[in-house]
């Protein structure tokens, strides 16, 4: 099973990508955390990405869509995927469409989770990442422990793109050049559009719905 999951930043798609692997023993693969591991990891892709990263614009499609291929092709990848923060652009969406069919495989549903922009920037404001992924919102859904993950006890960190003024650009690329693959999945029918401002127990449940 190929799942990707859409929404802007700051819609809930890390949060729900954590609820989605467990219950469906896919494994959860997000661009965003594989370009900040080549980061730590001072690799070539790293130090032109983080350019990008921290100027909130996208990363150059070839690199990305390389990065995600050869993910792909990984063999813990053949149980079943649940792609997260990818693809982000059209010619992302036909590069991961035509890598697919090669293996004689297809995105099989793509979930919406749709949340109004006013919204998006404070949640993403107030967001708090551990480094294995796991986040938080010092509001909306603290930790237990005040910046402690409560899954793996790490200490949490806000994300440099994550301030106010640095999220209000992410949307702004995200409105631009992102929302547009909504249409392509819409056309292909296999969009599932869910309300994202609902409680995130509520959201976990309509995607699942969505799956059924
Ligand atoms: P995220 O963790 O998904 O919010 O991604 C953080 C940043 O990584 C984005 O603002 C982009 O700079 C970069 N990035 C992640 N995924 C992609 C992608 N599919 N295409 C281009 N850039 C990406």
């Amino acid at each position: 099973m190929i799942i990707i999951l859409l929404g802007a930043p700051g819609a809930g798609k890390g949060t729900q990508s954590e609820f989605l692997e467990r219950r469906l023993g896919v494994v959860h693969i997000s661009s965003g955390d594989l370009l900040r591991d080549h980061i730590r990891r001072g690799t070539e892709l790293g130090k032109v990405a983080e350019g990008y990263m921290n100027n909130s614009l996208l990363v150059p499609d070839d690199l990305v869509i390389d990065m995600i291929v050869d993910r792909l092709a990984e063999p813990d990848a053949a149980k079943g995927v649940l792609l997260d923060g990818f693809p982000r652009t059209l010619p992302q969406c036909k590069a991961l469409d035509n890598a697919l069919h090669g293996q004689r495989k297809r995105v099989d549903q793509a979930l919406y989770i749709n949340v109004a922009r006013d919204m998006l920037v404070d949640r993403l404001s107030g967001r708090w990442t551990c480094p294995e992924g796991h986040v938080y919102h010092e509001k909306f859904n603290p930790p237990k422990h005040d910046r402690i993950c409560d899954i793996d006890g790490k200490e949490l960190f806000q994300r440099p793109d994550d301030t106010r003024e640095k999220a209000e650009k992410r949307l702004a690329v995200y409105f631009e050049q992102t929302l547009p693959i909504i249409g392509y999945y819409r056309d292909k029918g296999i969009l599932c559009e869910i309300d994202g401002e609902r409680p995130i127990e509520q959201v976990t449940e309509d995607l699942l719905n969505c799956l059924k």
